[in-house]
């Protein structure tokens, strides 16, 4: 019972069942949730039957014609008990008692139809959420919903390797520690840039519009052209978060191996250089095989990499 009731609460989109006076949880009378046979027996079923639109008094004399053996205080007693946000609710149905159905996403669910599999889907539902950081990318990229969802699923397509993917999952969610972000928090003393020193170290500045890191992208994108005999013009877009707008694993992992190659550069406090980036990808390539090996995924690697040539 507990587990239908955090169910019901947690995915229908109508909840109705709140309103209902009788055995309400919200709705007590010196302490208890009640149930008065002759109200129910007189229709009356959800706190809009209460008549919260006139007085004690005025309603009284409404409903004094339509339920027997009932009095004054009985009435102005339930009134009170029925908490403030609920007296509001107007529904107008009649409760079922039967047919154990509610609405989810403005569908009927019926709870006898349905399969463990829809139960588990609503489930899990709920836990894969997006994260908070994601409106802040949805506003900055003007992403859809669907976009913010490819977002997050990207570094799990194009990698095998669990460190890589965590790297774009920290970058997603904002917790990379640029200067910027340090020197707020008091445990640097300036914020500027590690590579140009002149502008905050921000993260878009720090992989994208810092003078050392636009030669860095100028250069990647000559080495892509050399591996794949493919001309690429990076946004700012596809060098922060990766590109979308296609299916291309093997330049995602590229742009991704990249970030982590910059992020390298800023610890180690030197300036980035496409050789500097060659050697990683190549650590990276063994790192991919070993784990492609091991978990026998090499049918993927083989496919991700079958148009690129080492130069
Ligand atoms: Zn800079």
């Amino acid at each position: 019972m507990q587990w239908w009731s955090d169910f019901r609460e947690d995915f229908a989109s109508n909840k109705d069942w709140n309103s209902i006076i009788w055995n309400n949880k919200e709705i007590r009378v010196n302490g208890s949730p009640v149930f008065y046979k002759n109200y129910f027996d007189s229709d009356f079923f959800y706190v809009s039957d209460l008549l919260f639109n006139l007085n004690n008094t005025e309603s009284f004399d409404v409903i004094g014609k339509k339920i027997r053996k009932t009095n004054f205080l009985v009435w102005t007693g339930l009134r009170y008990s029925v908490p403030n946000y609920l007296r509001n609710n107007i529904i107008i149905a009649t409760p079922s008692t039967t047919s154990p159905i509610l609405a989810i996403d403005n569908q009927v669910f019926d709870v006898m139809e349905k399969k463990s599999k829809q139960y588990y889907s609503f489930l899990i539902s709920k836990k894969a959420q997006l994260p908070s950081a994601a409106s802040k990318l949805q506003k900055e990229f003007n992403f859809s919903l669907d976009q913010l969802k490819q977002l997050f699923i990207l570094p799990h397509k194009v990698t095998l390797e669990p460190y890589v993917r965590a790297f774009q999952y920290k970058l997603l969610n904002s917790i990379l520690y640029t200067n910027s972000k340090l020197y707020k928090i008091g445990y640097s003393q300036h914020d500027l840039c590690t590579f140009c020193k002149s502008y905050p170290e921000k993260l878009n500045h720090l992989l994208y519009s810092c003078s050392y890191s636009k030669a860095f992208w100028g250069d990647f994108e000559l080495f892509w052209f050399s591996g794949t005999q493919k001309t690429i013009n990076l946004t700012q877009q596809d060098v922060i978060v990766g590109v979308l707008s296609r299916s291309c694993p093997l330049l995602n992992y590229f742009l991704l191996v990249a970030r982590i190659y910059l992020w390298d550069c800023r610890r180690n406090q030197i300036h980035p250089t496409i050789n500097g980036f060659k050697a990683k990808i190549l650590i990276k390539y063994e790192t991919e095989n070993y784990i492609g090996r091991v978990n026998k995924k090499m049918e993927f690697l083989r496919v991700k990499w079958a148009n690129f040539q080492f130069s």
